[in-house]
């Protein structure tokens, strides 16, 4: 499944933000057969309205909402792509991520030490792109002669040797791929570029300024077009040892009406460009994830894959109709629910059961 890579220097509570990471992770694996979770995995349910109303019409036993997975890429400092640190196995293993989530410090305890000296959200993120764009250009460097040599026999080669040096042009100037617009280009996928992941931030602040909309402003314009969450590691890491009722009242304290993890799952999930449909019944209601412009097969195979090999068909209601009809029986007989074929492209929200053969 899509996962996306926390990165972040020393001391700015990444650790503390992971272990909160991974408690809700534990919780939500327990409702989910067959989950593995790896150490180094934190998974956070993609908080969905839905969900209850749905699970209501049908009298659902279990909710299930959609996931996205977190990894802790531990090992980011200064002179990574140089192999600093554990600078190569940190590179290995965000390589393999679907996004990069940069952690971010603003709060300002001097009891925790900063490892440039002072508080800058700026410099620090300009620290880590830098490690992130070197370790591109050492990339870029090395592929550029190589499809050179490739592109003089092979003209089918040219278009990759062409996107090539307009990356290393991009990098050269210190500007990530993503930042540059050219994240789409197909022939730059084989080179694997981690500045061509979709970035998004965590801003870590003090509790006293998660109410503060300047700063937020302020620090959204840093980083757009990324998206920016903004939480108090602390207050999550305590967030997770509260039930229900105890959390909100925790929340309201600093102004807030929803956790910094479930904004964080929310967010990374379209920054991933995924979208869900859902599926209800007596025993679960259920969120499943898709790819924006998945067709309805494909929808079906993530179910199972001999739901796609043998797909027929789908009986579609949107969850709006659905919920203004009171059960899939009276939306039938106001003629809401569509029969859709393999080439139905689904949309977020449908509400749908598949028809197959097995
Ligand atoms: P890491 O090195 O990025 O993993 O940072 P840690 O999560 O280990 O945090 C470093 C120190 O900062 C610890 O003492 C944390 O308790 C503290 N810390 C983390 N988040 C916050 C926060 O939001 N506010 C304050 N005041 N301290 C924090």
């Amino acid at each position: 499944s899509l996962s996306i890579g926390i990165v972040g220097l020393p001391n700015v509570g990444k650790s503390t933000l992971f272990n909160a990471l991974t408690k809700t992770g534990n919780a939500l694996a327990a409702n989910y057969p067959f989950a593995t979770i790896e150490p180094n995995v934190g998974i956070v349910g993609v908080p969905d309205d839905r969900l209850p109303v749905l699970a209501g019409i049908f009298g659902s036993a279990k909710v299930l909402p959609a996931k996205v997975e977190f990894v802790d890429i531990a090992g980011l400092v200064k002179g990574a792509s140089e192999g600093q640190g554990r600078g190569n196995q940190f590179l290995a293993n965000i390589r393999d991520t679907d996004a990069i989530c940069q952690v971010i410090r603003v709060f300002g305890d001097p009891d925790v030490t900063h490892v440039d000296g002072e508080i800058s959200p700026k410099r620090d993120i300009e620290t880590i792109n830098t490690e992130l764009i070197m370790a591109d250009l050492q990339t870029v460097e090395k592929a550029v002669p190589r499809l050179q040599k490739e592109a003089r026999n092979n003209k089918d080669k040219k278009a990759a040797l062409e996107a090539a040096e307009e990356a290393l042009k991009v990098l050269e100037t210190g500007k990530t791929i993503f930042e540059s617009g050219l994240l789409d280009r197909e022939e730059l996928r084989e080179l694997h570029l981690l500045t061509a992941k979709p970035f998004l931030y965590v801003f870590n602040l003090d509790a006293d300024e998660l109410i503060d909309t300047a700063l937020r402003e302020q620090l959204s314009t840093l980083v757009a077009p990324a998206e920016a969450v903004f939480l108090d590691a602390k207050i999550e890491s305590e967030l997770v040892e509260l039930d229900e009722e105890e959390a909100l009242e925790l929340l309201q304290s600093v102004g807030q009406d929803e956790s910094g993890l479930s904004q964080l799952a929310r967010v990374g999930f379209e920054t991933l460009g995924l979208q869900t449909y859902l599926t209800a019944g007596p025993k679960e209601t259920r969120a499943w994830t898709i790819r924006k412009g998945a067709t309805a097969p494909e929808a079906a195979g993530v179910i199972h894959t001999d739901f796609q090999r043998g797909f027929i068909k789908a009986e579609v209601v949107s969850f709006d109709d659905l919920v203004e009809a009171g059960s899939i029986a009276a939306a039938r007989s106001a003629g809401k629910a569509r029969i859709e074929g393999k080439d139905y492209v689904m949309r977020d929200g449908d509400v749908v059961e598949f028809r197959f053969n097995v």
